[in-house]
């Protein structure tokens, strides 16, 4: 996938303020997946949400506490999502100030009922890294108002990246965790991603006139009417590659992945892979196309009409 061109490159652990009573600490965990590293959010003045401790790095620890000032406390904790970048240091953080862990639900929380039926068929992760000990101190549901002495945030059950996945609305601003980033499309792989939900999380925050997005990684989106916008048109017109390349007949995600994605290393065939079953799983879902035997990975797959 070709990145747009982005300078976003703030220093690892120091608290910037992004906009009033708004302050972002990037963490130490910079990758492809990840890119400069997880944004971890400190909202408030006097009490603070964190949002997304991040990875379980020490030094990523001590720069939240660091970044707590006289007068303040953290009285939240609120977790987007049960990845190994966005919720392992949740547990210690609460330990250290006492504070709560907010999240939808822990690692298998939300998930749709095609994905729970391919998991429990044997379909293993695609090695994003689920923090499968993860286990919140308190549920917030879909809709739910979290509460702090000057910041209110809006939860919206976001479905898609992972079953559990929520974006958190502030005011007119919205931290869209991995839902929706700048740098990059976001990872829809089964049977944590589901892509029926993904599409559906997209429409759902179409509905809203943002001002900005705030992502678990990069810059944040100051168009983001025009970014949901691309998104979905991105999975669109996969989708209608592999409608296309289906016409000649049925084929396996792997031969589709080959054949559509045609400038991707073979180290990261595997990816595109998933992202085609993906696809597929949901075509399957809209009645468009179904898979000859059993829906799993390896299946071949047909078109409807
Ligand atoms: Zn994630």
């Amino acid at each position: 996938m070709t990145l747009p061109p982005d300078d976003f490159d703030p220093p690892h652990g120091t608290a910037i303020e992004i906009e009033p009573g708004l302050r972002r600490v990037l963490a130490p965990n910079p990758s492809p997946m990840t890119y400069r590293g997880t944004n971890t959010y400190l909202l408030g003045t006097r009490d603070l949400a964190v949002i997304d401790p991040g990875p379980a790095i020490p030094a990523h620890l001590d720069a939240i506490l660091a970044a707590v000032m006289p007068g303040q406390r953290i009285s939240h904790i609120v977790v987007t999502h049960t990845h190994m970048d966005h919720s392992p240091l949740a547990a210690e953080l609460s330990a250290r100030c006492g504070a709560p862990v907010l999240a939808f639900g822990g690692p298998e929380t939300g998930r749709s009922a095609v994905m729970s039926d391919l998991a429990r068929a044997g379909l293993a992760g695609g090695g994003e890294g689920i923090d499968q000990s993860f286990r919140p101190d308190q549920t917030v549901a879909d809709g739910e108002v979290i509460q702090g002495d000057d910041w209110t945030l809006e939860v919206i059950h976001t479905p898609g990246h992972l079953g559990n996945h929520i974006a958190l609305g502030w005011g007119d601003a919205c931290f869209t965790a991995d839902h929706v980033m700048g740098w990059a499309s976001s990872l829809v792989s089964p049977p944590d991603g589901d892509l029926t939900d993904f599409m559906a999380s997209c429409r759902r925050l179409q509905t809203r006139n943002w001002r900005v997005f705030h992502p678990g990684h990069g810059a944040p989106v100051t168009t983001p009417a025009e970014r949901l916008e691309w998104l979905i048109g991105h999975r669109l017109s996969r989708e209608a590659a592999i409608l296309a390349a289906l016409a000649d007949g049925p084929q396996t995600a792997r031969a589709l992945a080959e054949r559509i994605y045609t400038e991707t290393p073979a180290a990261l065939l595997g990816a595109a892979e998933r992202n085609v079953f993906a696809h597929l799983v949901d075509l399957t879902s809209q009645n468009r196309a179904h898979s000859q035997g059993l829906l799993a990975a390896s299946a071949v797959f047909a078109r409807n009409d």
